[in-house]
């Protein structure tokens, strides 16, 4: 898709040209990529606060917040003064270290259903280790996950999974043997009564379930009130494991992630994004009974060379102890006003829309009804999105360049920033009510 009509930004397009020869697609992950919006993918080559820069020297604001890590903002001093501290004592040693002792504290003393947490490098590490412990655990196999749900690219959760995989509307994953995935059951998300089907079915080799503590990878979707705490009685009725995957939601909806805004209690969480601070460190952890059962003190195995990195580590403790109260009461404030405005510039231009919460993330559905699963996420009129992102582009704000993801905010969104992106919508409004589907 490289029809679509947007200003030239050559450097990007010789940089994305070098890219494609040594990378597949140019891009890392793939939703980097611009396939779901069309035009050319810009490379940035700096950050600051709420901007990025790219190779041509355009300035956007950013919405995309490297797809939820940077609450703080892009370079924030303190982030990066602790980065230089722990950098100028050496980089990896192989070794436990204070940094990561520090880390766990932080995140243990947050979440009070957190007694015990192991570090890792992604989220996708995350999931997966949580998966194998809630097995290991169980003794049992199966593991209910939901549609729409993405939870990295671990094989066996794989099955209709949302962020890029909806993008791409993909239905699978060639690579993804049927064995990995046998043991997977998919459900329709915020739907109780087909979990209570599935137990009654399976109930006796169900480890877990698995869910996006409020799903954000196929657009935000709210969880309804009662499903979270619903999942996790028909869980302990029948000897399963919750995990709540706060890979996203973890301490950027709230300090003590959605977790801080539900209460409902799980046996396993997940964390990654914002707790590494824009380095590559995640986390999962829980009832400390299930926990003990990990390598060394147990025997389910799990490790990690650059596993609590000083330098990650650092990142982390340090942006975790930046976002205080009035943070998160700025990216309430700030999300709140953003979404009514993008809202308000749709309707004036007629454009069939839904605005779709969780905390301060938010989406916007080219929908009229409400979304509560990922076939009614699918529904939406993505084209509708592509031109609106563009327009947005254009004129200096950097959206999540898919119709199936979350905005993100930092605390660095101010005034001067917001003003910048309500400038830009009613053009963008223009542009969704008038796009035609190819
Ligand atoms: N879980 C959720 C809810 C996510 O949003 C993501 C990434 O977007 C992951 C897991 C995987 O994390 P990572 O990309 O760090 O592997």
């Amino acid at each position: 898709m490289s029809s679509v009509n947007e200003n030239p930004a050559p450097a990007s397009a010789a940089l994305f040209a070098r890219a494609r020869a040594v990378t597949p697609g140019g891009v890392n992950s793939p939703v980097r990529a611009f396939r779901a919006v069309g035009g050319t993918p810009r490379f940035m080559v700096s950050g600051r606060g709420p901007y990025l820069t790219d190779a041509d020297g355009r300035e956007y604001v950013d919405l995309v917040c490297s797809w939820g890590p940077m609450i703080l903002g892009h370079a924030h001093p303190a982030v990066q003064e602790a980065v230089r501290e722990a950098v100028a004592r050496g980089t990896s040693f192989g070794t436990p270290g204070a940094g990561e002792v520090e880390l766990a504290e932080e995140i243990v003393s947050r979440i009070a259903p957190v007694e015990q947490v192991r570090l890792v490098s992604s989220g996708t590490e995350a999931t997966m280790s949580a998966i194998r412990l809630a097995r290991g655990f169980t003794g049992r196999a199966k593991v209910i996950k939901f549609a729409g749900c993405y939870h990295g690219h671990v094989d066996a959760l794989l099955a209709a999974a949302g962020s890029g995989l909806a993008t791409f509307a993909l239905p699978d994953t060639p690579g993804v043997t049927g064995a990995s995935a046998a043991d997977t059951i998919v459900l329709p998300y915020n739907d109780l009564s087909s979990v209570e089907s599935a137990f009654a079915a399976h109930g006796a080799d169900i480890a877990c379930v698995i869910t996006e503590a409020a799903p954000g990878n196929m657009g935000v979707v709210t969880p309804r009130p009662g499903f979270n705490a619903g999942l996790k009685a028909l869980c302990e009725r029948h000897g399963a494991l919750f995990v709540s995957d706060e890979v996203m939601t973890g301490f950027r909806v709230s300090k003590s992630g959605w977790f801080g805004v539900e209460g409902v209690v799980p046996d396993l969480l997940t964390f990654g994004k914002v707790m590494g601070g824009g380095f590559p460190a995640a986390a999962f952890g829980g009832r400390s009974d299930v926990m003990s059962r990990l390598a060394p003190l147990g025997p389910v195995y799990q490790a990690g060379t650059l596993s609590g990195n000083p330098v990650a580590t650092a990142a982390g403790v340090t942006t975790l102890r930046h976002c205080t109260d009035a943070v998160y009461k700025h990216l309430d404030r700030v999300s709140l006003a953003l979404r009514t405005e993008v809202s308000a510039a749709l309707a004036k231009e007629g454009v069939a829309h839904t605005v779709s919460t969780a905390g301060n993330m938010f989406s916007i559905f080219f929908t009229d009804h409400p979304v509560h699963d990922y076939d009614q996420a699918r529904t939406q009129e993505a084209f509708r999105f592509s031109a609106f992102f563009h327009a947005m582009l254009d004129a200096g704000v950097y959206l999540p360049p898919s119709a199936f993801e979350a905005w993100f905010l930092s605390a660095a969104h101010d005034d001067t920033a917001v003003n910048r992106i309500l400038d830009a919508l009613p053009a963008a409004a223009r542009a969704a009510a008038s796009a035609q589907e190819n």
